[in-house]
């Protein structure tokens, strides 16, 4: 199987000024298609030559699980964004964020903090278990909840390489942006 990189759901320039079109020409362009790139080169005459992402996400190791987990990730994270959508949570995953962290404002300190937190370049997640009940996860790299048997709802990507053009070493300006972009009616559909 040739993986592509995905078409993004908006311009380039379309969630400025938040994220860059620079930025967007970097991350996007080069980075997540450099994932693709890489794992396309190393599939060939292994087990997972026609996995799907999912499949390699659960069951690969190495330089396989890291690019296949990497082109998910940026895919699943830059589908999060829309210049215009909701920008709070309604509905049942409302009620469900209500719930479990106390309110929207509770939950994206929470949220903002796992995100602050992860030592190094990784991913914050809100999940969700078989239960169906939310938690917030941080993972490594490139982990995925998938591998764990969750269920992703959104995802912030706390690599350097995310914000450094526009707020150089800043990851918390960086957060505080991510909240202006996310569009909530997508992450509901995930739920
Ligand atoms: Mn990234």
């Amino acid at each position: 199987m040739n993986h592509k990189l995905p078409k993004l759901p908006y311009e380039k320039d379309a969630l400025k000024p938040y994220i860059s079109e620079e930025t967007i020409d970097f991350h996007y362009g080069k980075h997540h298609q450099a994932y693709v790139d890489k794992l396309n080169g190393l599939i060939p005459g292994t087990q997972f030559e026609d996995a799907g992402l999912e499949a390699i996400i659960k069951n690969a190791d190495g330089g396989i699980f890291n690019n296949g987990a990497q082109v998910w990730n940026h895919s699943f994270y830059f589908s999060s964004f829309s210049p215009e959508g909701r920008r709070e949570p309604s509905g049942e995953l409302s009620d469900a964020i209500n719930g479990t962290f106390g309110s929207f404002e509770k939950f994206r300190e929470e949220f903002n903090k796992s995100a602050a937190t992860l030592f190094g370049s990784g991913w914050a997640w809100l999940v969700k278990n078989k239960d169906g009940k939310l938690s917030i996860v941080q993972k490594s790299n490139a982990g995925n909840p998938l591998r764990d048997g969750l269920t992703p709802l959104l995802t912030c990507d706390v690599w350097e390489h995310a914000y450094y053009i526009d707020y150089r070493n800043k990851r918390p300006d960086y957060l505080k942006s991510f909240w202006e972009i996310i569009d909530w009616d997508i992450i509901a559909s995930r739920y």
